[in-house]
């Protein structure tokens, strides 16, 4: 493992390269619309305003640089995932959690085909979701699990025994899987690349290096000098608590990942995965893996989960032992690959709110909008939110009306602040330590039932 490379942002700009840097906000400017935050959010509100209105003038101002953030880290998983719906299915009624399922089911479709039309080759390929489970409450969960998907709409999902598992990936143990064909497997940083590439061909501006002290109405200001805008958005996901007056609105929660050195044609024979699906499980500390375009495995789950007062980032360095944690994971699923070296091992954040429900909204009075808390559902996502965002502004600046995707019900959801500290750091600690523990009894004692201490930690967690 002494070869591992650690943080370096992620194995993904280890590969492509930091792109160069652009140009600081020089002095005080104006614009129509000021976005806060270059990661897919951010990126895909800036294309989608400035498709539908041309001489918007769009300012993008970016603490590092494109890419930064999750959008740069992740696994790379464009699926149809999103945090909240089974809250607003109780909150709005379960046919407005269809349509915001069927919304998501679009979205894998949009961004692979807004990738196609503006030439972004970010790997993409669409093999769908398989989430295997390894123990008997695993499989319970899957099947409950599988049963919700459909009745939301999802009649394309297949349930699958453990040989029709392991005719599409031979993983170690599983007893069974769950697929759906809404979702692929992509490159996240190519995307994100990409899709600065297109914003800025479009003519939107960006700025990096500029990190945004303050959200004011209609000010957005940062040591070089303040944009004015009528409509100021925050697409600052897991680095929201760094904002004056925002410490406790979206808590950010850690991920981390490793990527092994590619894999032999004969490590792939014994482990199939020819689908190129992205694959998940059913434990509650959950793993999440992809088959690269060049033929390794990227794999993830959470390490160390949270940071004692919201703290974010080192560039994505990772503490060893929750490499090790990952590399465990691997062999477990895939015991012949025992001796295969990690190249790279890193960490992001993402936000999650109090009540674990991704949102978007604008806010008429102030023209201050914001999208996030995807909690680790944002690749897709993103891009939903992008366009409510586009349809939001529309509509307050009388060029539309409402929308179909105005009405969806995540749309200006209010949700309260988290715990001040250290009640925070202490709630989402015995949180994990509470699915570790889930996790190996239920592993162990093969009880067909959900762990109670799982349950538990979700009421606590408020999920
Ligand atoms: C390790 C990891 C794995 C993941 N895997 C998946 C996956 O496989 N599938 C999936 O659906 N989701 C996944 N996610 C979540 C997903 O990546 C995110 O939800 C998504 O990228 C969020 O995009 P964003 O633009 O909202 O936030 P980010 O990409 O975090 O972008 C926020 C940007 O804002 C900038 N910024 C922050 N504060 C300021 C400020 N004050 N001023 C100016 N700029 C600022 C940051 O530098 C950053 O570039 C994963 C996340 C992580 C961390």
């Amino acid at each position: 493992m002494s070869s591992t490379v650690n943080g370096g942002i992620s194995f993904w700009y280890a590969q492509e390269g930091t792109p160069a840097p652009r140009e600081p906000l020089p002095r005080d400017t104006t614009a129509d619309v000021c976005i806060v935050g270059a990661g897919y959010t951010g990126l895909w509100t800036a294309y989608y305003l400035k498709k539908a209105v041309p001489f918007l003038n769009i300012t993008v101002l970016e603490a590092k640089f494109c890419g930064y953030g999750a959008s740069g880290r992740n696994g790379g998983w464009l699926y149809n995932g999103i945090a909240g719906r089974d809250r607003y299915a109780k909150l709005h009624g379960h046919d407005a959690a269809v349509r915001l399922q069927q919304a998501m089911n679009d979205t894998v479709t949009e961004v692979i085909r807004v990738a196609a039309d503006e030439g972004i080759d970010a790997d993409i390929h669409r093999g769908g979701v398989l989430e295997i489970a390894h123990s008997p409450a695993q499989l319970a969960r899957l099947k409950a699990f599988h049963a919700a998907e459909i009745a939301f709409g999802e009649k394309e999902r297949e349930l699958y025994g453990a040989r029709e598992t392991a005719d599409r990936i031979r993983v170690s143990g599983a007893v069974g899987s769950s697929w759906t064909p809404h979702g692929a497997r992509l490159h996240p940083v190519k995307l994100v690349k990409g899709l600065a590439a297109a914003v800025e061909t479009l003519g939107v501006t960006i700025h990096e290096s500029t990190p945004v002290t303050e959200i004011k109405p209609k000010h957005a200001i940062t040591p070089y000098g303040t944009v004015r805008a009528p409509y100021i958005l925050r697409c600052t996901e897991g680095f929201t608590a760094s904002l004056a007056g925002q410490r406790r609105t979206w808590l950010p929660m850690n991920s981390s990942m490793i990527a092994t050195e590619p894999l032999t044609d004969a490590q792939w024979e014994s482990i199939g995965w020819n689908g190129l699906e992205t694959l998940g499980d059913m434990a509650h500390a959950y793993m999440y893996a992809q088959r690269t375009a060049d033929g390794r495995i990227a794999l993830g789950g959470r390490g160390v989960p949270y940071r004692y007062g919201s703290r974010t980032d080192n560039d994505g360095r990772t503490q060893p032992r929750t490499v090790e944690a990952l590399r465990e994971i691997l062999i477990r699923f895939f015991p012949t690959l025992a001796g295969v070296p990690i190249a790279h091992a890193w960490s992001g954040v993402l936000g999650v709110p109090r009540d674990w429900c991704a949102t978007v909204a604008l806010d008429r009075s102030t023209g201050l909008g914001w999208a996030g808390g995807y909690v680790g559902s944002g690749v897709a996502t993103t891009n939903l939110a992008a366009r409510t965002l586009r349809d939001l502004i529309q509509q307050d600046s009388g060029q539309s009306g409402p929308t179909d995707l105005t009405g969806l019900p995540w749309v200006d959801h209010k949700v309260r602040k988290w715990e001040p500290e250290p009640l925070r750091w202490l709630g989402v600690q015995t949180m994990y330590a509470a699915y570790r523990t889930a996790d190996h009894r239920e592993s162990t004692t093969h009880t067909a039932t959900t762990d109670r201490i799982a349950t538990l930690a979700d009421r606590l967690a408020g999920r």
